[in-house]
């Protein structure tokens, strides 16, 4: 049994349910049920087979969610189009991942031919759903052509544990095309929840409006997401449990939303390449131990995790099988996966992240290693500092020097007396040489701080 037949169950109750809401449009359970088998139907129709690639380029829509299922329900392989970045290299995503169709929603994008999601439905035919299928998944956050991540289904018992959790009214910010989006996409259904789909593209206001009129009691943010919420002068009070992640949360900021929303904040560690690392609830998240704002949480259970050298390594049934069209884990290090990032753990098994390896300063006469993560948590404990990105700055005498991208509320901040907070409480090695104040930090295609853009900036 896969996560299709689970959907296929929940969605054949209480037809007259909500479903998906999204837009302008919103679907009962028997509504949704009945475009799945349409969409599934227009698919075969069209020679799509067991094994064969789909790529879907599509926004966050009631029926792209219930497309990405179809191609499941049908037995193939699932590879997510990004939404940038130009024509070109998202050709070459397509020719890379040798897909055998492309589905595409013109209202999201026009840059790519191919079936349109509008004219794909065919027949309501019921079909068994297919024993296996593949999602493909591209990396966030790069710029030239993303990897590509394979996941396969086939783990029984998975699905399972999930879907025995309750139903909800959830509110999903994210890209449906992405880890966070697709993966909270499939919690809603499984559980027999209302998905509310926010925008493709994140904005407060929006959210704003849906938290109140969907009734929302549970939603899922990247961190810069649910800082711009908390900033928002309409900041819903305590109404929803979240689920935050995907991006380096700064303690300050999880505090406050614990003061603003009650002991409501979980977090999660996962990856594109590996889901579902290490979770924190929200239970065990304590103000006065500010250590319980700095980790990850501690492992899921289901997952092995080591650190090696500073590194975190993965391995389970949350990792991938490989990136498409190379070895496979199980075949190069067998099913270990170095995740980039670097932790550590402590005696109680929680684990904390200093940084990505790549986002790592290093600097100083002895080229010692600057956490970026550790400034920016930092800065925005500052007067004045609204958001904060330390980045690696090339440099003839230190190798790189620490500079400091700010946004700040509209009130003047003094650079001299930053440097100087910083000294004081991180060290001489964490001095930044220099500052950029910008309206807004650029941010990945998911809404997360976008470091590599800032970096080139120097190249
Ligand atoms: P992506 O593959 O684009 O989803 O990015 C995954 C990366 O985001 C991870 O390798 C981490 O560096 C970072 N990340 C994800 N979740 C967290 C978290 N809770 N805290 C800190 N960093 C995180």
């Amino acid at each position: 049994m896969t996560y299709v037949d689970l959907v296929l169950q929940r969605l054949s109750t209480d037809d007259e349910r909500d479903a998906i809401v999204g837009g302008d449009t919103r679907l009962t359970r028997a509504q949704a049920r009945d475009l799945l088998f349409r969409l599934a139907d227009g698919l075969t129709r069209r020679g799509v087979e067991r094994g064969d690639g789909v790529a879907v380029y599509v926004g966050n829509t009631p029926e792209a969610v219930l497309l990405n299922v179809a191609v499941h329900l049908v037995g193939g392989r699932l590879v997510y189009v990004p939404p940038e970045p130009g024509t070109a290299e998202l050709k070459a995503l397509i020719e890379r991942a040798e897909v055998d169709a492309v589905v595409v929603d013109p209202e999201f994008g026009t840059q790519l031919d191919g079936w349109h999601l509008q004219d794909l439905p065919g027949d309501p035919v019921e079909r068994t759903p297919a024993p296996d299928f593949a999602t493909v998944m591209y990396t966030g956050g790069t710029t030239g052509l993303p990897k590509l991540a394979v996941h396969r289904s086939g783990k029984t018992g998975l699905w399972e544990t999930r879907a025995s959790r309750p139903p909800m009214n959830i509110l999903s910010n994210t890209l449906i095309t992405h880890g966070s989006g697709a993966g909270t996409a499939m919690t809603a259904l499984l559980t027999g929840s209302k998905l509310v789909l926010g925008p493709s593209k994140f904005d407060a206001d929006t959210f704003v409006r849906l938290a109140r009129d969907e009734q929302i009691n549970m939603t899922i943010f990247v961190p810069p997401m649910m800082y711009e919420v908390l900033d928002h002068p309409d900041c819903p009070g305590p109404q929803f449990h979240v689920m935050v992640g995907g991006a380096p949360l700064a303690p300050k900021r999880l505090r406050q939303a614990i003061e603003k929303w009650g002991p409501v904040v979980n977090q999660g560690y996962g990856m594109t390449e590996a889901h579902a690392i290490a979770m924190m609830p929200a239970a065990e998240v304590d103000l006065d131990r500010p250590d319980t704002l700095r980790t990850v949480g501690r492992r899921n259970p289901l997952m092995e995790v080591e650190t090696r050298d500073g590194d975190v390594w993965v391995r389970g049934p949350f990792v991938m099988e490989g990136y498409w069209g190379e070895p496979t884990l199980e075949e190069t290090s067998d099913g270990w996966f170095n995740t980039g990032d670097m932790g550590y753990f402590d005696d109680d098994g929680y684990l904390y992240l200093n940084d990505r390896s790549k986002d790592v300063i290093v600097t100083g006469r002895t080229s010692d290693n600057v956490y970026s993560r550790l400034l920016d948590d930092f800065l925005v404990t500052l007067p004045g500092i609204r958001q904060a990105a330390a980045v690696a700055q090339p440099d003839e005498a230190l190798g790189e020097a620490v500079h400091l991208f700010l946004v700040t509320d509209g009130s003047d901040v003094d650079f001299d007396s930053i440097r100087d907070s910083v000294v004081a409480e991180l060290g001489e090695l964490y001095q930044p040489r220099g500052f950029t104040i910008l309206p807004q930090l650029p941010s990945t295609l998911v809404g997360k701080v976008d470091k590599r853009k800032l970096r080139s900036q120097f190249r």
